[in-house]
């Protein structure tokens, strides 16, 4: 059997961190069996789907590296790829199974529906379970109700029967039928509700195993009826953990103090393998705690076994790390050509070479850029009272020995050492007082490179006054 794993985001947003690492998953298991990874888009709820979302969604796993084998729009076998294009697949099934009497239409109104609930609450029975023998209407009525297609059709739940799983991640999980109401599969307008649909695509697209959020793990129960009552094989499911903020809570999409959408990252300049490796090690970890994997060796390794049950914390320090890691080390023509900078320049090369060290994003790369190509006109306060403090001799023998004719960093940073041999001073005491008065900054990269970069002219008129 070969193995088939899918994502299926609904277009109701963009790619978020969850949707991402459950794609991932998917897709790392998939390829390490040599199976297909497969995008379907779940747009039957249509009133919640946002435009763009489904691009947001395709663009964003593109940019990952999570190239899927099918996805809305391929022509094979097994599609279409998204829910609103088979419809009529679905409305008829559902008939199917009301004439093999595992569902039934049901007629209730908004208002009906309202009273049974309330007449439920008045017994003490809180969550809602549906009653097939309570609505009594005529005949007649049924029938001018169904004319008006004011129906929905519901799953007939076998009460006596219990609904169990080995779960992939968790192990054996059970639910008792008598816990399940009988639900909704087709609703009032015709559209499948998400447990029926599900279940429908998961079997004409073959997927044999499904990774996915463990908000699904109640859903399952409901979706192996449908799997049972068409007699169609089960594929292995495994609900992933939670992701969680520093405070240990779930990442919630409203909140606004952590970027939570793969395209925030991707705006940003994060290096996108780096964020394909931090993903992954969100919930997996590898036997012998590697942390670094490329495309590649992260397919090889995965093994689901070793997926966590413990929930995952969201750490951007440690996405930050990886992405400076990953970006210290691509070749500087690489980033020229990323930063769209013509690899002719010295002066450009030389700017890669001196931040790519220490650089996390692509925007950190443009603020640096700004820097030097747009100097300051003034010294900030704060800084001219610092480099007033400091001890003035460093800077005037810097100021009177600079070669500009021969203007290059290694002799720029020979003379910041033999200043710092004839005063007997070093580190800080030596570089400080120099960077304040060249570059305007407490800060930087190394020192004679950042000097360099700034050209002769801004540093000249800036020493002026020590000369
Ligand atoms: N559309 C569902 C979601 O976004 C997919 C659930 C599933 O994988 O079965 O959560």
């Amino acid at each position: 059997m070969k193995i088939r794993t899918r994502y299926a985001p609904s277009p109701t947003g963009f790619l978020h961190i969850g949707g991402a690492r459950t794609a991932l998953f998917n897709y790392l298991f998939a390829k390490h069996h040599n199976g297909d990874f497969i995008l379907r888009i779940e747009d039957s709820d249509n009133l919640r789907n946002i435009a763009n979302g489904e691009k947001s969604q395709i663009e964003n796993l593109l940019w990952l590296g999570i190239t899927p084998d099918e996805k809305p729009g391929s022509i094979t076998e097994f599609g279409p790829y998204r829910q609103s294009e088979k419809l009529t697949r679905y409305q008829k099934l559902a008939e199917n199974l009301v004439k093999k009497g595992f569902a039934y239409y049901a007629f209730d109104n908004q208002e009906e529906l309202g009273l049974q609930r309330k007449s439920q609450i008045e017994k003490g029975i809180f969550s809602f379970r549906y009653d097939a023998n309570w609505l009594k209407i005529s005949e007649e009525e049924k029938e001018k109700r169904y004319k008006n297609r004011r129906f929905v059709i519901r799953f007939k739940v076998n009460k006596n029967k219990n609904y169990c799983w080995n779960d992939l991640v968790r192990g054996n999980i059970c639910f008792e039928g008598s816990s399940i109401s009988d639900w909704v599969i087709i609703k009032s307008d015709g559209f499948p509700t998400y447990n029926f649909a599900v279940v429908i695509d998961d079997f004409d697209m073959k997927i044999s195993h499904i990774f996915r959020g463990e908000e699904h793990i109640s859903n399952t129960p409901k979706q192996i009826e449908i799997y049972n009552a068409f007699q169609w094989d089960i594929p292995k499911f495994g609900h992933l953990t939670i992701i969680t903020d520093k405070n240990g809570k779930k990442l919630s999409k409203r909140d606004k103090s952590l970027l939570q959408f793969v395209e925030d990252y991707k705006n940003q300049g994060y290096h996108s393998e780096a964020f394909f490796n931090f993903l992954a090690l969100l919930g997996w970890t590898s036997p012998d705690s590697q942390e670094f994997f490329d495309h590649d060796s992260l397919i090889k390794a995965f093994d689901y076994k070793r997926l966590s049950k413990a929930p995952s914390y969201f750490d951007v320090e440690k996405l930050n790390w990886f992405s400076k890691s990953y970006i210290s080390k691509m070749s500087p023509d690489e980033i020229l050509s990323n930063l769209k900078l013509s690899n002719d320049s010295n002066w450009n090369r030389f700017f890669v070479e001196t931040f790519q060290k220490s650089t996390i994003k692509y925007v950190d790369f443009y603020k640096n850029f700004e820097f030097f190509q747009n100097p300051k006109q003034e010294m900030e306060p704060q800084m001219i009272e610092i480099l007033e403090s400091l001890d003035q001799r460093p800077i005037e023998i810097f100021a009177k020995k600079i070669d500009y004719k021969n203007w290059d960093a290694k002799k720029i940073n020979n003379l910041i050492k033999e200043i710092g041999q004839s005063l007997q001073i070093k580190g800080k005491e030596l570089l400080l007082p120099i960077r304040l008065a060249t570059t305007w900054a407490n800060s930087g990269p190394e020192l004679a490179r950042t000097i360099w970069l700034l050209g002769k002219k801004v540093i000249e008129k800036r020493l002026l006054k020590w000369k």
